[in-house]
């Protein structure tokens, strides 16, 4: 079922759990993912870049509210980094129930302006708002981006962010890429400044870029209060190392997606499955009573 950023992460933090957010850019990554999470049965994020949004087309995320609306596994379905407020606006219409605005290339302030017009926009009609402080790496070719120097986030200066701006929750630069790292470059996070960053703000913290990041790294980051951690590349990585796979070794009369695709599917479900249960999400549906809730609403 179809519920909001807030609804979702208020309760992954109170359980102690990440909520995966899946770039699935396409509809055979959306399969994967959602295969994986009823088999788990874990609640995710479904996120789509504005880039992505662009390629799919808007009626991609008709299919991706058919989907929700279809499953008893709580779905969210969030704008990854959302750059102006049109895009934001955009996707609210489209149906959109968390939205991030990423202006922390702006000076503080700025920063601050920008996302408060977006909060007051987006909760308007009860969408939930992440947004960004400190700034995430950038590891080369991803949608995402990012800068090549990260700079980390101050954890007073987050709270101020936080009160300031009244999101719903704070994507937090502790070290992580876009992307994944060259051989040569050891991702290290600073636990310590996201240690720091949980004592002083009480809403849920995001992570972005924490594909390839070591698993050690990332468990001890959502033991600490990581609520939501971004999935891009990994999923990406998986699907079409097998589609490359398939296409090199096949005969040239394979065309037929559905010949070429379940393969590239299944293999991608497996890193889905990984993630899930690395984020501690697996059987986390049960601490939803959303849908009881609307059912008994509903007079069923
Ligand atoms: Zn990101």
């Amino acid at each position: 079922m179809l519920i909001t950023g807030k609804e979702m992460l208020d309760v992954a933090k109170a359980n102690k759990f990440a909520v995966p957010a899946f770039n699935a850019g396409s509809g055979q990554l959306l399969t994967a993912i959602m295969e994986s999470a009823e088999e788990k049965q874990a609640p995710f994020i479904m996120a789509i870049h504005p880039s992505e949004l662009k390629f799919l087309r808007d009626s991609f995320v008709a299919q991706v509210i058919y989907e929700c609306n279809h499953s008893r596994i709580p779905i969210a379905i969030h704008l990854d980094h959302g750059a102006s407020i049109e895009q934001v606006i955009h996707a609210i219409q489209l149906g959109f129930t968390s939205v991030m605005i990423d202006s922390s290339h702006l000076p503080f302030e700025e920063n601050i302006k920008v996302t408060q017009e977006v909060v007051k926009i987006a909760h308007s009609v009860g969408v939930s708002v992440e947004a960004e402080l400190g700034t995430i790496g950038d590891t080369g070719n991803t949608v995402e981006g990012g800068v090549t120097e990260v700079i980390y986030t101050d954890p007073d200066r987050a709270a101020e962010f936080v009160s300031r701006t009244n999101i719903d929750s704070l994507a937090v630069a502790i070290g992580t890429a876009h992307g994944i790292y060259p051989k040569n470059v050891k991702p290290k996070l600073r636990l310590d400044i996201l240690e720091k960053i949980t004592k002083a703000v009480d809403i849920p913290l995001v992570l972005h870029g924490g594909s390839s990041n070591p698993d050690e790294e990332i468990a001890k980051a959502v033991q600490l209060g990581i609520s939501k951690i971004n999935i891009s590349s990994d999923i990406k990585i998986s699907f079409t190392e097998k589609l490359r796979e398939i296409l090199n070794n096949s005969n040239f009369e394979i065309r037929e997606p559905n010949a070429i695709f379940p393969e590239c599917i299944n293999v991608c479900r497996k890193t889905a499955d990984q993630k899930i249960d690395l984020f501690n999400a697996a059987d986390k549906v049960k601490c939803f009573s959303l849908f009881d809730k609307v059912v008994a609403g509903a007079g069923l």
